[in-house]
C-alpha cells in the first residue's frame, strides 16, 4: 500500500461521510417531494448523485493507492423536517462540516509529507468552496421566499440554477 494505515482508515471514513451525504440529501429530496417542492426535489436528488461520485471518487483512490475499500453502515437521516428553509440550511450546516472533514484530510497529508493524497484531495478541497457558496445561495434565496406562492416562485428559478434540472 503506497498510503499509510491511518490515511486508508480515514479517507475509508470519508468515502462513509460521502455516502451518507448522498442519504442524507436522498431524505431532502423525498421531503421536498412530500411539500410539494418538486423542483426542490429535483435538486436535492442531483445533489444526491454528486455525493454518490464523491464517494466512488474517494474509494477509487484508495484502490489506485493498494488500499482496502472498507464500506460502514450509514447513521439514519433526520426525515421530519418542518420547512424548507430548514431543510436547505441544514443542507449548509453540512457542507461545512465537510469542509471541515475534507481539512482534516489535507492537514493528515501534509503531516505525512504524503504528495499524492494532498494533490488527490486538493480537488475536494476546491469542491467543498463550491458546494458551500451553493447551499450559502439558496439559503439566502429561500429565506426571501416566505410565503408558500413566493416558494413556487423560487422553484421556477431553480430550473435555471443548476445543468440537469430540465
Ligand atoms: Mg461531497
Amino acid at each position: 500500500m503506497m498510503i499509510s494505515q491511518a490515511m486508508s482508515d480515514r479517507l475509508n471514513e470519508q468515502v462513509k461521510n460521502e455516502f451518507y451525504s448522498f442519504y442524507l440529501y436522498l431524505a431532502m429530496a423525498y421531503a421536498f417531494e412530500k411539500m410539494n417542492l418538486p423542483i426542490f426535489a429535483k435538486w436535492f436528488f442531483l445533489q444526491a448523485d454528486e455525493e454518490r461520485e464523491h464517494a466512488m471518487k474517494m474509494a477509487q483512490y484508495i484502490l489506485d493507492q493498494g488500499g482496502e475499500v472498507k464500506l460502514a453502515g450509514l447513521p439514519d437521516p433526520k426525515t421530519d423536517y418542518k420547512s424548507a428553509q430548514e431543510i436547505v440550511s441544514d443542507a449548509l450546516e453540512h457542507e461545512q462540516l465537510v469542509t471541515r472533514q475534507v481539512g482534516e484530510i489535507a492537514d493528515l497529508a501534509i503531516k505525512e509529507n504524503d504528495h499524492a493524497t494532498r494533490q488527490f484531495i486538493d480537488w475536494f478541497v476546491a469542491e467543498q468552496v463550491e458546494e458551500v457558496k451553493s447551499a450559502s445561495e439558496l439559503l439566502e434565496l429561500v429565506k426571501m421566499a416566505d410565503t408558500p406562492g413566493r416558494l413556487l416562485m423560487l422553484e421556477g428559478r431553480l430550473v435555471h440554477m443548476r445543468k440537469g434540472m430540465v
